[in-house]
């Protein structure tokens, strides 16, 4: 039977993130990241450790058949491949930069500058796009250090907290994108591969469904059900069980992480007690 062949990065900012994900997936992987590549003892699944920056050329050439890496980078290379999905991580955005004593007029201010990048495809697209005329320096790394040094004016670069620009003297002016880890896949895969895939994802998604989401439950008087329900979507309808204690119900649902806060102030105020917010380990929808 044949295997999936999965593109990761070898060592940097996603590679933890997505050796879990697979591992999360019930995808036993031996040997850590040691190798160049390694298989799954319990799924037919080939793992390659690569620089990101290669990734894209891999599945373009069907060296890998997927993988997962910045969207930023798929950006940037350009190549051949198709963008599945957004797998939870990763997420930056890639910014502007310039000196942070200088007095920033808006965008024209980077008219005639010199602006060291690893970007130069996407700034080129922005440049163009807004009718600036700028000089691209490429570099490899280390950008936010150009302008200190003298090699550009300001820089394009990823940015996450700004620390690292604040080191260096930088203040961030225009976001140009926001990026975050994407599963890509090649334009020619096999059926049975496909099969594979489709199997992998359906797996992904619990996994990223589950993180986004909690699992609540909460007491609250039989009158007030009703409304309470109103106020958790949940994924079908939500649970709802007679208490020991006559006249109480005990509501169980599921809500989105990024909202819960402000449901929970609006549960208390309908009278609910006993709220307790778990984590779900897997969500099967
Ligand atoms: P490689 O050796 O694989 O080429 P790299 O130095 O290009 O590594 P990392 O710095 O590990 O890459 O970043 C990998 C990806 O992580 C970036 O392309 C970006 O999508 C994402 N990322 C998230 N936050 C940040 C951040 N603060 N700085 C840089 N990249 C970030
Ligand atoms: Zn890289």
């Amino acid at each position: 039977m044949s295997k999936l062949k999965i593109a990761i990065q070898k060592s940097g900012r996603l590679s933890e993130k997505s050796l879990e994900l697979l591992q999360e997936c019930g995808i036993k992987i031996s040997n850590g990241n040691q190798k160049l590549k390694t298989v799954s003892s319990n799924f037919p699944i080939e793992i390659l450790f690569l620089r990101d920056d290669d990734i894209p050329q891999y599945v373009e050439q069907n060296v890998a058949d997927i993988g997962i890496l910045g969207e930023n980078e798929v950006w940037e290379k350009n190549r051949k491949v198709e963008t599945i999905r957004k797998v939870g991580f990763g997420n930056c955005r890639l910014a502007l930069a310039i000196p942070k004593d200088e007095i920033y007029t808006g965008i024209s201010y980077f008219n005639n500058k010199k602006i060291a990048t690893s970007y130069p495809k996407i700034l080129t697209k922005f440049c163009q796009e807004n009718h600036l005329n700028v000089e691209i320096e490429e570099i490899s790394g280390s950008v936010e250090i150009a302008p200190g040094i003298g090699l550009a004016n300001c820089i394009f670069d990823i940015v996450s907290t700004g620390s690292t620009l604040l080191m260096n003297g930088l203040k961030e002016v225009e976001t140009v994108a926001n990026s975050e880890a994407v599963l890509i896949k090649s334009h020619n895969l096999s059926g049975e591969k496909q099969k594979i895939l489709d199997k992998l994802l359906f797996r992904i998604q619990s996994v990223i469904y589950s993180h986004e989401n909690k699992y609540i439950l909460l007491n609250a008087p039989n009158e007030k059900v009703k409304d309470i329900i109103s106020l958790l979507p949940g994924m079908k309808s939500p649970t709802v069980l007679p208490l020991a204690e006559n006249g109480w119900s005990s509501i169980h649902s599921v809500i989105k992480e990024d909202e819960f806060w402000d449901i929970i102030d609006l549960l208390k105020e309908m009278g609910a007690q006993g709220i307790l917010v778990v984590p779900i380990e897997k969500m099967i929808l």
